[in-house]
């Protein structure tokens, strides 16, 4: 398979010349910047929120780059993963023209950004455990099949994909295969992103909004080839990331061995909530889970959904969502939490 990236591009993002901002022009040091249309008096805050951040984000690609062990040319940094998202469609899918696969039930904003973009969705379905229905999605493709979106550990099944089918889209398929890790840090599996220079078709994302516990900073990741980063740089607004979000971030990026500590901690919750669930007698099946949150089938879901509602207790109705009638998923809480929902779900119980 000769994969060509010039061919996947969008034509008119191919010939797209970047919007040159004043930090690209001029980044160095300097005693007097008059070149921004800043407000050089300062800021209310007193703090240095006058000037523009840095439009490539070097120094959190830099920290980056040594936790995740990949150079800094491999990463982009979005607005969330949700831009990721949106950037990958603008840069190759033709609107009205071209076509993308998504695999459901999965997270929504494939579809949603597809639509956005005018671009045609087309679903390969999971098979009945959740794994990809290969020979299904092999139909799909066509000539104008640009992207493959793939999730793992998939939202809202919470189960990762079979590394082998994964490879198997990767090695076969000739357009951009994407791989969301938002979960990547609750699963067993290790992440796709140090097959990138196997795959120059591979696109991994991940997100400070779920392990990391930052998700109202807003900051995704996309990890692939030098040549795809560039092209999703030169599409990006030129300050997507904003100069709070960069500072907060290079701060919480030193804190890895606190992170590590609460994902050991969510997964442990993860599983003894997951055998509660199980002990309840009108629970059909709690899902293993690789993400953290649980999916759990139970007899009149949309109806203990409301019940809890009525506590203060919110959980994401899943039930009229195909593969997964009557699931709910459950995001895994704090210990007091997750304590008061086993109450709750004991008084409805006992009514
Ligand atoms: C939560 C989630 C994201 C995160 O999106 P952000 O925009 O980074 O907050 C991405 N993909 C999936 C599958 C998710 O569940």
């Amino acid at each position: 398979m000769s994969f060509d990236l010039t061919k996947l591009v969008r034509s008119n993002i191919q010939k797209l010349v970047a919007y040159s901002s004043a930090r690209d022009e001029f980044s160095g040091e300097a005693k007097v910047f008059l070149d921004a249309n800043e407000n050089s008096l300062g800021s209310p805050l007193l703090k240095w929120y006058n000037r523009y951040p840095d439009p490539h984000q070097r120094a959190i690609k830099q920290k980056l780059s040594v936790i995740k062990g990949i150079a800094p040319e491999h990463i982009f940094l979005g607005n969330g993963s949700d831009e990721c998202i949106d950037l990958l469609f603008r840069c190759f899918c033709e609107p009205g023209k071209d076509n993308v696969i998504i695999c459901p039930p999965t997270y929504g904003m494939y579809e949603v950004s597809a639509n956005i973009n005018d671009v045609v969705v087309k679903k390969a379905p999971l098979l009945e455990d959740f794994q990809l229905d290969l020979v299904h999605l092999e139909t799909l493709v066509d000539g104008n099949t640009k992207l493959i979106w793939l999730c793992s550990p998939n939202n809202p099944t919470g189960n990762a994909l079979n590394r082998v089918d994964i490879e198997t889209v990767l090695n076969n398929f000739n357009g951009i295969v994407v791989v969301d890790e938002a979960y990547i840090n609750f699963a067993k599996q290790k992440s796709f992103i140090q097959e990138l220079t196997d795959y120059p078709n591979l696109v991994v994302l991940q997100t400070l909004s779920k392990a990391w516990g930052l998700a109202g900073l807003r900051l995704g990741m996309a990890f692939a080839s030098a040549a795809i980063i560039e092209v999703l740089d030169k599409v990006k607004p030129p300050y997507n990331i904003n100069q709070a979000t960069q500072e907060l971030v290079l701060k919480a990026l030193d804190e890895v061995g606190q992170v590590n500590d609460m994902i050991r901690l969510l997964v442990d919750m993860r599983e003894a909530l997951a055998e509660v669930f199980r002990s309840m007698p009108t629970v059909e099946k709690v899902y293993p889970s690789d993400a953290n949150f649980l999916l759990v089938k139970i007899k009149e879901a949309r109806k203990i959904y409301e019940f809890l509602l009525g506590k203060g207790i919110v959980l994401r109705d899943r039930s009229n969502v195909t593969l997964c009638e009557d699931c709910l998923r459950i995001t895994v809480g704090t210990e007091q939490e997750n304590t008061l929902l086993v109450d709750a779900m004991q008084d409805w119980y006992a009514q």
